[in-house]
């Protein structure tokens, strides 16, 4: 059957009247339960129109309408424009006898319909006989079935997963987006193809196996491997299921999902799983893993070679290496472990099996089944006990040099390549009279010696360069202003590079210890000059008193233009004769003559044999006496003393001129006698130098003066101290201590 118009469903019959054709059909569709309502009708031709002679049937009061809303009206009338009735008697004359179906609906309500024309003597067309059926609930079913078919369609195109179908000889007939998209290959390579192609060649027979088993009719799962088009393994896992008709294979259904990335996690998984339990295997941890009361699941073997036992002896019991002092702690610590809190690094100490205890470090965390529920917990140990001895000994190590640095009356400093001080003793305070914080801030280098800087300076600079320890001494003012002397080691800290790190300096002063080197160096001088002294004084002082009585005797009888010679003569033999007295002087001992003697009056002694040589210069003498003074002395030695002062001090200003103060004062069991000059100073470097023997600046000086003063001084249990300024004048003081046996004026 044909459609006998284009875009219609009018169908042309061959045989038969339109009645029994319908029958026949309606017979068909009452078999399957369609058919409910029919129609029959009758058509005449009058002149050019037609007009329904009768019409009935259930199918008219279906469609709304009377019998005598048909009967007897024109077609025209009763159709609408368009209806397949009107199309098919436009061309009535040319069917040659034949019946024609259509399918139309009218007032919603679709039928089957069938003309047959009836012809009349002279052989035209006279009457069509016609009959419809009602076919809604037909129409019902097949849209639901398109409906149906729409929805799997749409279910298989867009469905993650490959889903095609096979005909007995394993042919593609179907494959959707998803299988194109798995192997690669397009809709039209693939159908009529055999599935077998796209397996591995070493799947093949597992897979034809697999199909033959579906073929009769086995529903299978299996995983294989098929080849994408550009050559690549595709690890998939295919279902196939059998579709039955009639109760025989009749195609088999495919279903094929890519299981690539699924079987590369599970590949992962396994590895990270491997790798996981072979670190716990050979963690240097110990690692163990308890339930929920405390008893042992499992434990790794570093868990046996700490605690000493074998996990086997103590797995489903509690493990006893919790010391009585800890194991309330622990056992509050656990209880958090089991609300699910992790405490890492605890600090504690353990027990082996053979009782001896170690430093541990410990970390606890909660174990969680699937579900989140707490099942237990993990206990890793670190032995710590190295580490913690160590730590210790480094402790008590720090300790002890900070026992030494801060108790050191040394002077401790580290400090960088650049300068800064990082550390400085509390020493400095004691030695300085810096706080070492203070020292620390200030600029070290304006307190050390302008003279003594460079050295300073270079022996640092050499320290970096040879990384070698140096030592120095040089002086440092103090917080009073007074210079200190120190002597210095230093050694360089090198940073694992060898380069210098900083520098570490132990300074040590040594002001008295020079002080002390400088009196006995004085001293040495002193005795050797004693001992030459007692010597040859005697043996020089008897010769030169005849030679002085000679000479005046020569010089009464001389001509007169040599007497200026004889002069000389006397005036340097006299001059001998002054330094011998002076060796005589140093050469005496003790102080033999001791008593108590009134030091005003002595001092006024002196000062009467230098009285002519003062005005000579012009330099006025003032005496400023405290009241009497006694003191325990022999006055011919302390005059000589006082001579030598005196005289130093006209000598400072023979040339200027000026006034020389003598001033007593008394204290409480001393005194203290100064000379005080307005001369030429002293300069400050030159100070320790005076008493050392010979050490004059002057033409025809001796240089012993100040050293018999020292000694005289020292003799009688006194002391001497000068202080001087250039250009300025000169002040020196004796002390000596006051005797306590007075005697009355
Ligand atoms: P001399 O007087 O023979 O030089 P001294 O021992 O008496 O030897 O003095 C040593 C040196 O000390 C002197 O040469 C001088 O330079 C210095 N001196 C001592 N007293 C004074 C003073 N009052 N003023 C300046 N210089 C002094
Ligand atoms: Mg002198």
């Amino acid at each position: 059957m044909y459609p006998l118009y284009p875009n219609t469903s009018i169908y042309q019959q061959n045989n038969g009247n339109s009645e029994d054709y319908i029958l026949r059909r309606a017979e068909e569709l009452e078999t399957e339960d369609h058919i409910q309502d029919s129609m029959t009708f009758t058509v005449e031709k009058s002149k050019s129109t037609y007009r329904f002679v009768n019409c009935q049937g259930n199918l008219l009061r279906k469609f709304g309408c009377q019998q005598s809303d048909i009967e007897g009206k024109d077609l025209e009338e009763c159709l609408p424009t368009n209806h397949t009735l009107k199309k098919i008697l436009s061309s009535v004359s040319a069917w040659e006898g034949k019946t024609i179906t259509y399918e139309e609906q009218w007032n919603g309500i679709p039928f089957l319909g069938a003309v047959t024309p009836i012809y009349g003597e002279e052989g035209k067309v006279k009457q069509l006989q016609g009959f419809c059926v009602d076919i809604s609930k037909k129409k019902e079913t097949e849209n639901q079935l398109k409906e149906r078919e729409y929805y799997f369609r749409t279910l298989f195109k867009y469905h993650p997963d490959g889903i095609f179908t096979l005909n007995k000889e394993g042919k593609f007939l179907f494959v959707n987006p998803a299988v194109l998209s798995i192997c690669g290959y397009t809709e039209n390579e693939l159908i009529s193809s055999c599935f077998i192609q796209l397996s591995a060649p070493e799947e093949r027979e597992k897979v034809k196996d697999f199909f033959d088993q579906t073929r009769d009719g086995k529903i299978l799962d299996f995983e294989t491997t098929v080849f994408h088009k550009d050559g690549h393994p595709v690890k998939v896992q295919v279902t196939n299921i059998p579709i039955i008709v009639d109760d025989e294979v009749h195609s088999i259904y495919g279903i094929i999902h890519d299981i690539t990335q699924q079987k590369k996690s599970e590949k992962e998984l396994h590895l990270l799983k491997d790798r996981l339990a072979s670190m716990i295997h050979h963690s240097a941890d110990s690692i163990a893993i308890f339930d929920m009361d405390d008893q042992l699941v499992n434990a790794n073997p570093t868990f046996e070679s700490f605690y000493g036992w074998k996990a086997g002896e103590l797995i489903g019991k509690k493990v006893p290496y919790i010391p009585e002092e800890y194991k309330d702690e622990y056992g509050q610590i656990l209880k958090e472990v089991k609300k699910g809190n992790k405490f890492t690094s605890i600090e504690t100490t353990r027990i082996t099996k053979d009782g001896s205890n170690f430093y541990a470090s410990v970390t606890l965390s909660p174990l969680e089944d699937e579900e989140g529920n707490i099942i237990g917990y993990s206990a890793i140990t670190r032995d710590i006990n190295k580490q913690k001895i160590a730590q210790e000994a480094l402790r008590k190590q720090n300790e002890h040099y900070r026992i030494i640095t801060e108790h050191t009356m040394d002077l401790i400093n580290v400090f960088r390549p650049n300068g800064q001080i990082l550390y400085s003793s509390p020493s400095h305070k004691m030695i300085l009279g810096y706080n070492a914080g203070g020292f620390k801030d200030m600029e070290w280098t304006k307190v050390i010696h302008p003279e003594d800087l460079g050295a300073v300076i270079q022996s640092i600079v050499n320290m970096k360069q040879t990384k070698d320890s140096s030592k120095i001494e040089f002086r440092v003012k103090n917080a009073d202003g007074n210079w200190v002397v120190l002597e210095c080691y230093g050694t360089v800290v090198l940073n694992q590079k060898n380069e210098v790190e900083s520098f570490v300096t132990i300074s040590r002063d040594i002001t008295e210890r020079k002080q002390t080197e400088d009196f006995l160096r004085k001293s040495e001088k002193l005795a050797v000059l004693g001992e030459l002294a007692a010597g040859i004084a005697h043996e020089i002082r008897n010769p030169l008193t005849s030679l002085k009585g000679f000479t005046h005797l020569l010089k009464a009888n001389a001509a007169d233009e040599n007497l200026e010679y004889y002069d000389i003569m006397l005036s340097e033999l006299e001059r001998i004769n002054t330094i011998v007295g002076e060796f005589m002087m140093l050469a005496k001992p003790q102080p033999r003559n001791v008593k108590p003697n009134d030091i005003s009056k002595i001092l006024k002694e002196a000062t009467s044999l230098l009285e002519a040589q003062a005005n000579l210069y012009n330099i006025q003498l003032l005496l400023d006496f405290d009241s009497v003074l006694i003191v325990n002395c022999e006055a011919d030695q302390m005059k000589q003393v006082f001579i030598n002062l005196m005289k130093n001090a006209i000598e400072s200003m023979e040339s200027s001129g000026g006034l020389l103060v003598i001033r007593t004062i008394s204290y409480k069991d001393s005194v203290t006698i100064s000379f005080i000059d307005e001369g030429c100073g002293i300069p400050e470097e030159k100070l320790s130098n005076v008493g050392e023997p010979f050490y004059t600046t002057k033409e025809k000086g001796t240089g012993l003066g100040m050293m018999i003063c020292n000694k005289i001084i020292e003799n009688h249990h006194g002391s001497i101290s000068i202080e001087s300024e250039l250009d300025k004048g000169t002040k020196v003081t004796i002390t000596l201590p006051l005797s306590l046996k007075a005697e009355s004026p």
